[in-house]
């Protein structure tokens, strides 16, 4: 009997040390769960996730319209049925082997149904979350077929943050993708360049040189451009034939005079720079709820003619699409920009477990600053370099940019356009068309374009 009861003792204590094993190994993964969730559940090669991948039972991917963007039909993950659609938003919904990066794998903690624990997956029957995106595939398609080039093309709702058309091209078709095997070459076609995609800001950068110039007080700076300008031995050029003439700096912004903002580059000087580009995010990881994006670089000039390059956009600095059109968005929203998402609800079947709310990103700049900028992008608009963006539907604002790059031993021009509608619209977007030719010529046009197909969708 005693003995019997000391056997008891006994696998009491060794059950009490399984409890604690238990209990600490749950305490961990809880742990890293709500530590590392976001950026463990984006790994596209999650060993959790490629095996708890039963297709079959992963929930749809819709449009904010409901268009059926993924499903699963058996063991098989389908696309949008129509094939420009499929195209238009294959970066944005991504594929289930993770060659790019998108919505099946950002939110495959839903899809998969592996944010619920054991007790609600016997109640839901395993079967994973639908879940509903911010962006419009008919936007997106629209902007697909318009793309005469390589590039991206970002459209956001500036005061709340919703993407609604997010393109990258080259695209792929999901539906006929294999899985990654040793030989397979990485294309570029897989490549999210909206948030991938870094790119010399070219002449958009002369907002943030703006906002340098309102924030520090130089304003009233004033020069003669005579189309060039040597600063520290570099010669700085203006592509307008004798140059612009006397210019201020509304008049430099709206024409987009190189010279100038050369000069006032050097006026401001590398410490003011620096802060402003910091101001804007530059230099900054991006940690973002719904995708991953690359941080922009802003280098420190060693010299003034670095600083007159940097100050026009030409130096060694790069911005993903997706941050050039924040930018625009924080001009448009007062200085205040919002968080970018591209998430709009998740649900088990009826059961909605989660609803998109606007965030506040960041202050990027004060309200004053904002306002005056604005006018100038207004300005540039309707009467400078970016006459093609304007568009019946609504009253835009932007900016341009030309930003030159190298290949094959020529020198090449990607085309920017960055800027937003009025707030009746508010619409903010960016547009770069790699290698295209002048921003003023083919991405300012298709960003007035790509805002008129916004504002006839309701946006
Ligand atoms: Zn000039």
């Amino acid at each position: 009997m005693k003995k019997k009861r000391n056997i008891n003792r006994h696998m009491q204590g060794m059950l009490a040390v399984f409890i604690c094993m238990f209990a600490a190994l749950g305490g961990y993964l809880t742990y890293s769960m709500a530590t590392y969730g976001d950026e463990w559940f984006s790994t596209a090669y999650n060993p959790r996730i490629s095996a708890a991948r039963n297709i079959a039972d992963a929930g749809s991917i819709y449009d904010r319209n409901g268009i059926l963007l993924a499903h699963s039909v058996g063991d098989e993950r389908r696309y949008a049925e129509d094939g420009d659609t499929r195209r238009a938003v294959s970066h944005i919904v991504g594929d289930v082997y993770g060659k790019s990066l998108g919505a099946e794998n950002y939110f495959a903690k839903y899809l998969y149904g592996l944010d619920k624990g054991i007790l609600d997956k016997l109640e839901t029957g395993g079967k994973g979350a639908d879940i509903t995106l911010t962006v419009d595939a008919a936007l997106c398609r629209y902007i697909y077929n318009n793309m005469e080039h390589h590039g991206a093309v970002v459209v956001m709702n500036y005061q709340t943050g919703e993407i609604l058309a997010s393109v990258s091209a080259p695209t792929f078709d999901p539906n006929t993708l294999k899985e990654i095997t040793e030989e397979d070459e990485e294309g570029s076609e897989y490549l999210n360049r909206v948030t991938q995609g870094r790119y010399p800001p070219g002449s958009t950068m002369k907002i943030l040189t703006t906002a340098a110039a309102i924030e520090n007080g130089v304003t009233g700076f004033e020069t003669d451009c005579t189309g060039s300008a040597i600063i520290d031995g570099q010669r700085v050029t203006c592509p307008t034939e004798g140059g612009h003439g006397h210019v201020d700096l509304t008049s430099a912004f709206t024409r987009s005079c190189n010279v100038y903002y050369a000069y006032l580059s050097e006026e401001l000087g590398n410490a003011n720079m620096l802060n402003t580009a910091r101001q804007f995010a530059y230099n900054t990881a991006f940690k973002f709820p719904d995708f991953n994006m690359l941080e922009s670089r802003f280098e420190q000039p060693g010299n003034d003619g670095d600083l007159a390059w940097a100050g026009i956009g030409q130096y060694t600095d790069l911005v993903t699409p997706m941050h050039n059109m924040l930018i625009s968005a924080g001009v448009a929203n007062g200085g205040v920009v919002m968080q970018p998402n591209t998430l709009l609800d998740v649900r088990y079947g009826e059961d909605s477990i989660y609803n998109y709310a606007p965030t506040q990103y960041k202050s990027i700049m004060d309200g004053g600053t904002a306002a005056t900028l604005a006018g100038f992008m207004r300005d540039t608009v309707e009467s400078g370099t970016a006459t093609s963006a304007d568009i019946g539907a609504a009253v835009m604002n932007g900016k341009t940019g030309t930003a030159e790059y190298v290949e094959d031993g020529q020198v090449k021009n990607h085309s920017w356009f960055v800027g937003y509608a009025d707030p009746a619209h508010p619409l903010a977007i960016a547009v770069i068309l790699e290698g295209a030719g002048f921003g003023s010529a083919h991405a300012t046009p298709l960003a007035g374009q790509v805002i008129e197909k916004a504002v006839e969708l309701g946006y």
